[in-house]
């Protein structure tokens, strides 16, 4: 039967782009649908950070690593709470996908290789140019190859024949016709009704919640998906980042020299332990916290390179008068007014400052300087985990990317990549790249194999 493609890929982000030059130098004719004006989605906004181990770069820069590494490492994290065989997929094609995109012509300079995770190895590759740059040179061989691409045409629906099998999309009342789609459409970052239904943990954030990604990230996968019996997989994932909510500002690190405590007046981590440690701690303490400090520290709050938005003496200053932060002449009265426990507050600040005094967090083994609570007025700032990044929840996928139904059986000719997968992620994110990276790794594979199987129907 006479198709109009072999693959159809529905996005044009990271995991899109991949799978259409991947698809294409299998030998398949190719087309890629854009909902929105321009090709790129969320990785072009984003960082573009590559996880990965074992690459040319780590070997480069003298680091000792490997995907069995690597692996053990992420299903620790995630206490098994994620599909050992798609991670596992994961990690063993990371660094020659990384390699792949590499010799496409990204460059991740070896001096940008860090630990961008909880762990010890460096396997965050930040690519020069960021995710726009990764976008760009995707988008150069896709054009370079041939490859279709409809903008502003926003996929509706999936069509299937008497079997079941996936044929093509439909767009309003137009359809294309294919060996195999892969639905490549992001996260649902920009749908509030999806967020209150897939992601539960949001709700703490209340009104103070915004995404930092794309418009068109509105979850369109998951309905595709799911209207053809794709199941979602990965409930309540996500990365949303602590906030003060002043303004929207991409701005997540706090300053050494503030304390965070709990309701019960508990401090619970080192406040600059990294991003993806903060906001799961956040949602284990009920949702929120308070930094805490004196009038003499607030004071002393200078803009620097890394704090510029919000921990600021002037901005910190505005914020207590117009009854955005509380501030109270008492620790007393301001645990009162926050609604923390008052001997826990007082008992915590007593340790604190003794350890200040001795320098030396004995709690938490904070490293960087900290500074004592003992002049009135005393502040606390409400912090909540409300800037969301990236969505975890999505389509149930296998190893080689094959959406799967309810009884665990892929669905033939539907294939799944990128952040509109739910089966990778766990509670906790992995580190920066933990999602661009597998929106390379399984978007490459998926064009892949949609491709051969798309060429196996054709014969
Ligand atoms: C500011 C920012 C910084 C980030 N930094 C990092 C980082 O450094 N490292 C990291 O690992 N992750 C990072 N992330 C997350 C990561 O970038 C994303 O998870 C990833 O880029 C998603 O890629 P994707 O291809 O799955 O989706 P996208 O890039 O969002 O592409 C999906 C595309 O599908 C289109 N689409 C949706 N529905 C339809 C439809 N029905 N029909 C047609 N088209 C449709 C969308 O318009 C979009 O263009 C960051 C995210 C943001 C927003």
């Amino acid at each position: 039967m006479a198709r109009d493609y072999d693959v159809i890929i529905v996005g044009s982000g990271a995991a899109g782009l991949a799978a259409a030059v991947a698809a294409a130098d299998a030998g398949a004719s190719v087309l890629v649908v854009e909902g929105e004006k321009r090709v790129g989605g969320s990785s072009r906004l984003s960082g573009g950070h590559f996880y990965a181990a074992g690459t040319s770069v780590q070997k480069e820069a003298g680091v000792a690593d490997t995907p069995d590494a690597m692996y053990e490492e992420y299903m620790t994290l995630n206490q098994w709470l994620v599909d050992p065989a798609v991670v596992r997929r994961y990690c063993d094609l990371s660094a020659p996908t990384f390699e792949w995109v590499k010799g496409l012509g990204v460059k991740y300079p070896v001096e940008g290789l860090y630990c961008s995770g909880v762990g010890s190895v460096p396997r965050g590759h930040p690519p020069e140019g960021e995710g726009e740059e990764v976008i760009n040179v995707l988008d150069g061989h896709r054009s370079h190859k041939g490859i279709d691409v409809v903008l502003d045409s926003r996929v509706t629906g999936l069509v299937t024949n008497d079997e079941g099998r996936v044929t093509g999309i439909r767009i309003g009342d137009d359809e294309a016709s294919c060996g195999a789609v892969i639905l490549a459409t992001g996260g649902f970052g920009n749908n509030p009704e999806m967020i209150r239904k897939y992601l539960p943990q949001a709700s703490a954030g209340g009104d103070w919640n915004w995404y930092i990604g794309a418009d068109g990230a509105r979850g369109d996968g998951l309905t595709l998906g799911q209207a053809v019996g794709g199941v979602i997989d990965g409930h309540d994932r996500a990365l949303i980042l602590a906030t003060p909510g002043f303004s929207r500002d991409l701005e997540v690190a706090m300053p050494g020299w503030l304390m965070m405590v709990n309701q019960q007046g508990r401090r619970f981590c080192d406040e600059t332990a990294p991003y993806i440690v903060i906001a799961g701690l956040l949602n284990k303490q009920g949702g929120h916290a308070y930094a805490v400090f004196d009038e003499e520290t607030r004071a002393a709050a200078r803009r620097s390179p890394q704090f510029q938005a919000y921990w600021v003496n002037d901005v910190l200053e505005q914020k207590a008068d117009e009854g955005r932060i509380i501030r109270a002449d008492t620790l007393a009265e301001l645990a009162a007014k926050a609604g923390i426990d008052p001997e826990g507050l007082q008992g915590q600040v007593e340790r604190y400052n003794a350890d200040v005094e001795a320098g030396e967090d004995t709690a938490f083994f904070k490293q960087s300087p900290m500074a004592p609570i003992r002049t009135g007025p005393f502040y606390a700032v409400e912090i909540r985990p409300a800037i969301l990044c990236w969505t975890g929840t999505g389509l149930r996928i296998d190893a080689e990317t094959c959406v799967l139904n309810k009884a665990s059986k892929p669905i033939r000719g539907l294939y799944a990549a990128g952040e509109t997968v739910g089966n990778l992620h766990g509670d906790r994110y992995i580190g920066g790249g933990g999602s661009y990276g597998p929106c390379l790794v399984f978007g490459k594979l998926a064009g892949e194999n949609a491709a051969k199987y798309a060429k196996e129907l054709n014969d």
